[in-house]
């Protein structure tokens, strides 16, 4: 591990700070009328397309950014990539002719079984072969959207995982000619078990956690900042844009997976490049700043942190950031995602 650490700083040296990392946003419905936890109205999503365009940010497709950083290749600086989970139609309606009319790439994660079904309020296959022609990615958000770690008793993992995400895959391939292979995990649930079956069939898994996607990001767990309800104003988004990966290697993934209301411990370890040990900060949901020790070991920087009230309600998460020495007004960011199992409707 210690010699990966050693790698990745190199790496961050020579390749300069924010060339191979990128932002995802991610929505769900755009629309005034539908809940307001997940939504945005159009009026914000048009004011959000406009912030990213006063502020040159690069719209980039998902897929291809993702695996040119994967193979430690750069992007354009303030590479940005627009994410919509669940298909609704109001994307279509609301969203599309916003991001055609400026040729803008963007990712639709789909939950078949919904399309396949003909919910109201759900696309069709039809219009998302049309999204598709116009810069549209349809891509896997599992066929009935259940709570991934919620395995069936009695069901294996592999079964389980192969009924709710090959076979969505399968649809989508089937509908349109495509396979990426990029899963949203629905509710943003995951544990370390899917996480490897996932890797091992090859697919790349994306959370509701928020931060930027570095190199080093973990494959199956990598992060996007929720864009909607809460975080729709442009206000909140700005500082979201400026946010670089911390150099922190996937093997320190904790397992989100708690089974009731604790304070998890959570350590980082990463090589200690522009920033300064003493202003990295972690916040905890329901609970602000948390206590947030710091010490450097050599070229490294060990960060431990730990809530002191136990995690509210069915998701939260630890958020660490640390201002960037070299970029003025540019932050570091990471998230540990937990989930609080015991809670039953997350
Ligand atoms: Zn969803």
């Amino acid at each position: 591990m210690i010699f990966r650490l050693f790698l990745s700083l190199i790496l961050m040296c020579s390749a300069g700070l924010s060339r191979a990392q990128l932002v995802i946003l991610q929505y769900h419905h755009v629309d005034s009328t539908t809940p307001p936890s997940t939504s945005i109205s159009p009026e914000d999503f048009s004011q959000h397309l406009q912030l990213l365009e006063q502020e040159g940010m690069q719209v980039v497709d998902l897929n291809d950014a993702i695996h040119k950083i994967r193979a430690g290749e750069a992007l354009p600086e303030k590479s940005v990539a627009i994410t919509f989970d669940d298909a609704y139609d109001s994307v279509y309606r609301n969203a599309f002719p916003l991001l055609k009319a400026r040729q803008w790439p963007f990712t639709v994660f789909v939950n078949t079984d919904a399309v396949d079904r003909h919910y109201q309020g759900v696309m069709n296959w039809e219009q998302l072969r049309e999204m598709q022609d116009h810069g549209g990615l349809i891509a896997n958000h599992s066929v009935h959207h259940p709570y991934l770690i919620e395995q069936p008793a009695g069901q294996s993992l592999a079964d389980w995982l192969t009924q709710e995400v090959a076979a969505a895959e399968q649809r989508i391939h089937e509908e349109t000619g495509h396979s990426y292979k990029l899963l949203a995990y629905p509710y943003g649930e995951f544990n370390l078990e899917i996480a490897a079956w996932l890797q091992e069939k090859g697919y790349l898994a994306f959370g509701q956690q928020s931060g930027p996607v570095g190199p080093m990001s973990h494959p199956q767990a990598l992060p996007r900042f929720p864009a909607a309800g809460i975080y729709a104003s442009v206000k909140t988004l700005k500082p979201k844009l400026y946010t670089l990966a911390f150099a922190i290697p996937p093997d320190q993934l904790q397992n989100p997976v708690l089974d009731n209301a604790v304070m998890p411990p959570l350590q980082l370890t990463f090589p200690g490049v522009d920033i300064y040990p003493s202003q990295v900060q972690c916040f905890a949901s329901g609970e602000g700043r948390i206590r947030t020790g710091s010490s450097k070991e050599g070229a490294l920087v060990r960060v431990t942190t730990q809530a002191e009230h136990p995690m509210p309600g069915g998701r939260s998460r630890y958020n660490c950031t640390a201002p960037s020495k070299s970029h003025p007004g540019w932050y570091y960011w990471y998230s540990q995602l937990w989930i609080n199992r015991s809670v039953s409707n997350r």
